[in-house]
């Protein structure tokens, strides 16, 4: 601990802050501020106002020596990490807390364990191949990279049939991804990937019926699960529910008949999936429906 505190205390005396000028932030009146802390109508303290760039700061050379328990940072930072996942509902202390730490195999949720890079898809390809063979699909046949760009789906296919998967798709249980993956390789073997025009424009769509709304809900609530205070999740669910029925980027009613085409073969591909996800692809299914009525 002592070290992290010696570390914070660098980073703080380094900070040199010139002229006595404070930061403000965008939209704030950039004059000098008056300041009465004691309420006695005198100045206490006068600041003349600046923007971030007048603040130079000023780290120092990073420290590499050996601290007094004999370990360097980085020596110190693997010897005290968890190896495994931490357990998102810990105990309240009364009882035995031996399974705070659970190993990722047996968390209740499946969560994927794999990162975001090379290795980690490696790992999801070992996962989701024997599922897709028993669908008698042989993933080594297609082309499955990493998306470099920004991409907020789960996946995409590109025109040369390259399968792209996202940041997202790691957040998925493996027969959620196997799922993901097979809906992917549906599209390529149907040649689907030839429809990539957008057009700009804007739709908005209607609320959905109420049951396309719980399904979609069962999503979002997992998706906004690390938001443990109530109110702002529901925020977030409704302002989320918003974004996704305001459409802009509208794609041709026959790339829209395409989705609803896979999304509906998805749901019958007898890859066994969980309820958020399932609750993903019947909103989708819905709204590309809606769009490829209104762009007919
Ligand atoms: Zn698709």
């Amino acid at each position: 601990m002592q070290k992290w505190i010696d570390y914070a205390r660098s980073l703080v005396s380094s900070l040199q802050i010139l002229r006595g000028r404070r930061p403000l932030s965008r939209g704030e009146y950039d004059g000098d501020y008056y300041v009465d802390y004691t309420y006695d109508d005198t100045y206490d303290e006068i600041y003349d106002g600046g923007w971030f760039d007048e603040i130079v700061v000023t780290p120092d050379p990073i420290w590499d020596g050996v601290g007094a328990d004999g370990l360097t940072n980085d020596e110190w930072m693997s010897s005290t990490t968890p190896d495994s996942t931490v357990d998102p509902s810990p105990e309240d202390g009364t009882s035995n807390e031996t399974d705070d730490v659970v190993s990722p195999d047996n968390t209740e949720v499946n969560q994927s364990p794999h990162n975001y890079n090379e290795a980690g898809l490696s790992d999801v390809l070992r996962a989701v191949s024997p599922i897709l063979q028993a669908k008698g699909i042989d993933v080594s046949q297609y082309k499955i990279r990493l998306n470099e760009e920004m991409c907020w789906s789960n996946a995409r296919t590109l025109p040369d049939n390259t399968i792209e998967v996202c940041q997202e798709f790691f957040k998925y249980s493996s027969n959620d991804q196997a799922s993901i993956i097979w809906h992917e390789i549906y599209h390529v073997n149907h040649e689907h990937n030839k429809e990539m025009t957008s057009s700009g424009g804007h739709i908005s769509l209607s609320m959905p019926p109420d049951e396309i709304c719980l399904s979609f809900k069962t999503y979002l609530n997992w998706y906004y699960k690390d938001i443990s205070d109530e109110k702002a999740r529901d925020d977030f669910i409704d302002s989320h529910l918003k974004g996704d029925l305001d459409v802009t980027d509208i794609r041709s009613s026959q790339w829209y008949h395409n989705e609803v085409e896979t999304y509906q073969a998805e749901k019958n591909n007898g890859i066994e999936k969980s309820d958020y996800y399932e609750g993903m692809v019947d909103f989708l299914l819905w709204k590309y429906g809606e769009l490829e009525k209104l762009t007919d």
